[in-house]
């Protein structure tokens, strides 16, 4: 790597306030940004970055902000990470395009050789095989389609407080039609929804929420009209839902019996994020179909849909790609990325901030009864904060501590169908200093709150 190159991305791992947040230059730019992009595309924290390294952001106006959000998740790696920079531009260098269903390249096939050595189910002797494609949505998109093709249904189901993406099909499958869906109608057909499992609201075991969700989708669709039934393991915008021991198995039972494809949509799980390559691993369950996207290529585009030979075999030569779908480039870093799971050691990463973050959390729910629950895992953590003594949202509140944060130089999101709850996707670069940094802050958060 060159001199240059290396003072680029060495940023120390330090957050630094020097002005306002936003500061005058990213006012500036926003100001430029209203003329010419629509309100629709929205920042939650405008705040113009020009440089990242690892777990830190740099903006225009030199602060430098511990990001806890991750790009939601898709730095997991760390932002330039060394190998992965390197690893795409060597292969910018070499060829950016050809469109893998003209003529093709090896580092899709390589991508795809590592999915099927890590997705739970897949097996030396019989692989799973992968499309690639651009985003989660997309990913989404070709699963439904793929699973469709193989069972020759058309129902879909999938669970409330979900999150699949903004096309037309994955926004009409989220739970949340505002802001996602509403005024942009007529809304795709033949989309299901059940009760999902959510511990700290429902109370139920696993196996009471499954059948409560089977019965609502035997009811409402009907087992033998539907095609695959779509679950985020862990929910990701729905709020870090962890569902209850047992849930997911008895769901992959009854599709296995009803015929239906299991699809595990690890879009935002996926990838090292929760200690584990896929979430799904977690819970025993070797889906038909897994999504990946957002950290799957340490911060270019890149989404896979890997299945069973047998339901991927089923479209016909054509029937699946698009024009950019598994980008060369893209393709270059998410090997990087396979190749440094085991070099970082990123599943012990991932365990060793889990540890770190829920002991800073829970002491902090020691302290404010706001807090509800702190659940999750590895890194991806969340909040649930209600109004103390009642299980009731208090989105207000998460607003707060996610303002102070912001205006002191930590990133944070928040999380949930009723926005309760506050998440935490740091990279798995993070160290325990800026963990406890974070902590930190979000304690003088609560307190000014
Ligand atoms: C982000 C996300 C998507 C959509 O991904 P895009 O790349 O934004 O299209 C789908 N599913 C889950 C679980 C996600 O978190």
């Amino acid at each position: 790597m060159s001199e240059a190159t290396l003072s680029e991305t060495s940023i120390p791992q330090q957050r630094l306030v020097v002005t306002e947040i936003p500061g005058p230059r990213s006012r500036e730019i926003h100001e430029r940004r209203r003329a010419v992009v629509p309100p629709g595309v929205h920042s939650v924290l405008p705040v113009y970055i020009e440089r990242s390294h690892d777990a830190i952001v740099v903006d225009v106006d030199g602060n430098q902000l511990v990001d806890v959000c991750g790009g939601i998740g898709v730095t997991t790696i760390g932002h330039t990470d060394e190998a992965v920079v390197a690893a795409a531009t060597a292969q910018l260098n070499k060829v950016t395009h050809t469109l893998f269903t003209m003529t093709p390249y090896e580092p899709y096939v390589r991508v795809a050789e590592y999915l099927a050595q890590h997705v739970p189910g897949s097996t030396p002797e019989q692989p799973y095989k992968t499309l690639l494609m651009n985003s989660g949505a997309e990913a989404v998109e070709n699963g439904v389609k793929i699973a469709r093709k193989y069972t020759g249904r058309p129902g879909v189901a999938v669970l409330e407080h979900a999150y699949h993406g903004r096309t037309l099909l994955t926004s009409s499958m989220n739970h949340k039609a505002v802001p996602y869906a509403y005024g942009y109608g007529p809304r795709a057909g033949d989309i299901y929804r059940a009760p999902n499992s959510y511990p700290l609201h429902d109370g139920l075991t696993g196996p009471e929420a499954a059948a409560r969700t089977i019965a609502h989708l035997e009811k409402t669709a009907g087992a033998e009209d539907l095609a695959c039934l779509v679950v985020e393991p862990i929910q990701g915008e729905g709020g870090f839902i962890v569902p209850a021991e047992g849930y997911l198995p008895a769901l992959a039972e009854w599709c296995r019996e009803n015929g239906i494809v299991f699809i595990a949509d690890e879009v935002q799980a996926g990838m090292a994020r929760t200690g584990t390559v896929f979430s799904i691993e977690q819970f025993g369950v070797e889906p038909d179909i897994v999504l990946t996207a957002k950290g799957i290529a340490g911060g270019l585009p890149l989404a896979g849909i890997t299945g069973r030979a047998e339901i991927m075999d089923k479209s016909q030569p054509g029937g699946l790609g698009g024009t950019f779908g598994g980008n060369p480039v893209a393709c270059a870093a998410a090997v990087a990325v396979f190749e440094q799971l085991e070099a970082q050691s990123l599943l012990a990463e991932a365990k060793r901030i889990e540890a770190r973050f829920t002991a800073g959390l829970n002491r902090l729910k020691e302290q404010y009864p706001a807090i509800a629950e702190v659940r999750g895992r590895g890194a991806m953590l969340a909040v649930e904060l209600v109004k103390p003594g009642t299980l009731e949202p208090d989105a207000d509140l998460v607003a707060k501590v996610i303002d102070y944060a912001s205006r002191n130089g930590v990133i944070l999101l928040s999380t949930g169908i009723y926005n309760q709850g506050i998440r935490f996707l740091p990279s798995l670069k993070m160290s325990d200093e800026l963990i406890d940094d974070v902590i930190d802050v979000l304690e003088a958060a609560f307190a000014a709150a």
